[in-house]
């Protein structure tokens, strides 16, 4: 068996959190590469060493004092080493990344020296190998990451290697200069190392016990769920839900690795296992509620159009031109509603509405704005019609009115627009309708 296995910044956030980690990975000898995020909050008021390195870059490229970051960043580490009773001294490291900040290296190196710093702790700390992802990881040189390289860079790299600690977040283009993924993209790595070493799994370990079936910011304490398919997820991380970076689902999906989702602070619990297909009853009716805020539903009519198409593709090209995303798009013989991001929208409203009338000439156009998007995850159609009744006579027995439907042909069993203001509201009845009535009732109210 081999296990690739991730550890997110929050559990790798000071010396106990390595132990645990330690814990962790001897406790099964499978787990053979480690991929490290840089150290995260230690408490809820505390920084990320990753946001203190871009604030320290920014401040030495306006020419700022940067000592203080510098500071803090150092102490980060020194705590970290001191913690373990390690004898590593990472300090000529450190002045190197500060004086080569001075000397105009770019924020992208910056960011990445967290997630550097931290690997070098770790690989000390459990004595395996250290492989820097700036030889293996690899980008164009217009920074585009180059997927088939970075198989067989990895592939040969660890090949050779039993064990390795491979810092996740970032790589490196062809003249040898940092490039990071997006934020949270130590999980891409970690799937890359997957897919590269023929993982059996790839762990991935928080601070929470799997996905949870909602924004445990709106709702208290809520379920995770046992096990989810990619497209499920990929569905509901689409609409919001955070679990996992987006990009680390594709290589070890295509590989047919699945990933376990599990807690750094509670490792006895399974977590999520995220799989190419369920193959089992869900245990919760839904598979997951997840949202985002600030839409509007641009709506433009126009009677007697000869082609719907022709409409429908003006629209929409207008829309791409002025690059608006559009989420959805119900339409009608003589009228079609875009649901499009409020904020850009806004930006390019008058471009997009003299565009429209000027090839249009419609006979009205309407805007709904200020709409918060909640997608329902729910498997098989069945359970699809059980679902949709029940959401709208929850909401309408709370008031919430309903603005938009789209009943998904993903696997969401539904999207609905509600107000922004109704945003919570909403995400916490659907909760409750589904997961605590089902505890209330007893064993299940899962009753097609
Ligand atoms: N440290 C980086 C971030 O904060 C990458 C990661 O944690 O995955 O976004």
């Amino acid at each position: 068996m081999i296990n690739t296995i991730k550890f997110g910044g929050s559990s790798l956030a000071n010396a106990m959190q390595f132990q645990k980690a330690k814990d962790i990975i001897t406790a099964n000898p499978a787990r053979r590469y480690v991929i490290p995020s840089a150290p995260g909050k230690r408490n809820p008021d505390d920084t990320k060493v990753t946001d203190l390195l871009y604030t320290c870059y920014a401040r030495t490229a306006a020419g700022e004092d940067s000592s203080s970051v510098e500071a803090l960043i150092r102490g980060r580490y020194q705590e970290i080493i001191a913690g373990l009773g390690l004898a590593l001294d990472l300090s000529a490291e450190m002045d190197q990344i500060f004086t080569n900040l001075k000397n105009g290296y770019g924020q992208d190196y910056a960011a990445s020296r967290g997630e550097y710093l931290n690997g070098l702790i770790m690989s000390a700390y459990l004595g395996f190998p250290f492989v820097d992802a700036s030889e293996v990881i690899l980008f164009d040189e217009n920074g585009n990451f180059l997927s088939e390289e970075t198989n067989q860079a990895l592939k040969k790299r660890l090949g050779s290697l039993n064990t390795a600690v491979i810092p996740g977040f970032y790589g490196s283009m062809p003249d040898g200069t940092v490039k990071t993924f997006s934020r949270g993209g130590s999980d891409i790595t970690g799937s890359l190392v997957a897919r590269a070493v023929n993982a059996d799994l790839y762990e991935n370990f928080t601070d929470v016990s799997g996905f949870l079936l909602a924004d445990p910011r709106i709702v208290d304490d809520p379920v995770s769920i046992g096990v989810i398919t990619y497209k499920e997820l990929h569905e509901l991380a689409r609409m919001g839900a955070c679990v996992l970076h987006e990009d680390a689902i594709y290589p070890v999906k295509e590989a047919g690795i699945p990933i376990n989702i599990r807690n750094t602070n509670s490792p006895a619990e399974l977590g999520t296992l995220i799989t190419s297909s369920a193959g089992q009853q869900p245990s919760h009716e839904i598979t997951g509620i997840a949202g985002k805020k600030g839409y509007c539903t641009l709506s433009v009519r126009k009677a007697g159009f000869d082609s719907v198409q022709e409409f429908e593709n003006t629209v929409l090209t207008i829309l791409e031109h002025e690059k608006i995303p559009c989420e959805s798009i119900p339409t009608s013989p003589d009228s079609i509603s875009v649901l499009v991001p409020q904020k850009p929208y806004y930006c390019k409203e008058f471009e997009i509405l003299s565009q429209v009338h000027s090839a249009l000439h419609p006979d009205a156009i309407y805007l709904d704005s200020d709409l918060a998007l909640v997608a329902i995850g729910g498997r098989g159609t069945q359970a699809r019609d059980h679902i949709v009744k029940n959401v709208f006579s929850a909401l309408a027995e709370a008031h919430i009115h309903i603005r938009t439907i789209d009943q998904g042909m993903t696997d969401l069993a539904m999207v609905i627009g509600v107000a922004d203001c109704d945003f919570e509201a909403t995400i916490r009845v659907i909760y409750n309708t589904f997961i605590r009535d089902e505890f209330v009732n007893g064993a299940s109210t899962f009753k097609l």
